[in-house]
């Protein structure tokens, strides 16, 4: 288990480092806004795990809708313009990953906000993103430092990793 946390842990800063220089290149789509009944939502009890990319995640929610399984993650605080980059990657593993597990593709996933939810179309162009991310990801872990890709000290005042991370801007 301590493994599995380190790990979910390491992407998810993987994840938030990496995506600006990744967004430039796939052109991600940023989302559109939804209506979504909470009602439907289903908890996910165990984290869903991809051998072939060593990829895990636990979406917050599955919904189960028209036949098809949708996930969603939910962001605490209110919504910005459009979901930031590392979030729309985070979803994308989660889309990949319910794939993976259940051979449904989902065609998008949801962000939850407190005042706001995006859904983000799951595109083959998304997808290729991803994998082409996690494979850097690969590269990096490998290396002792894997620098910020970033000069936004307000992006580090309101990361999670903050109290961890050596690179944080103040
Ligand atoms: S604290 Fe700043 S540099 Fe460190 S992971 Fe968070 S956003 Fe990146």
């Amino acid at each position: 288990m301590t493994y599995l946390i380190l790990l979910l842990f390491i992407l998810a800063l993987l994840f938030f480092w990496r995506s600006d220089r990744q967004q430039k290149a796939a052109g991600l789509p940023g989302g559109r806004v939804i209506y979504t009944d909470t009602r439907g939502w289903g908890e996910v009890e165990k984290p869903l795990f991809y051998p072939a990319l060593a990829l895990t995640g636990k979406p917050d929610y599955l919904i189960e809708k028209n036949g098809q399984i949708i996930p969603v993650e939910v962001k605490s605080g209110r919504a910005p313009e459009a979901p930031y980059d590392s979030h729309i990657y985070q979803l994308a593993s989660y889309c990949l990953l319910v794939e993976k597990t259940y051979g449904k593709r989902p065609p998008y996933g949801i962000i939850h906000y407190e005042n706001r939810d995006f859904a983000i179309d799951y595109t083959r162009e998304l997808e290729s993103a991803l994998i082409e991310l996690v494979a850097d990801m690969r590269v990096d872990e490998l290396k002792k430092d894997v620098p910020r890709s970033h000069e936004q000290p307000s992006r580090c005042k309101r990361c999670g990793f903050r109290n961890v991370c050596d690179q944080k801007l103040t």
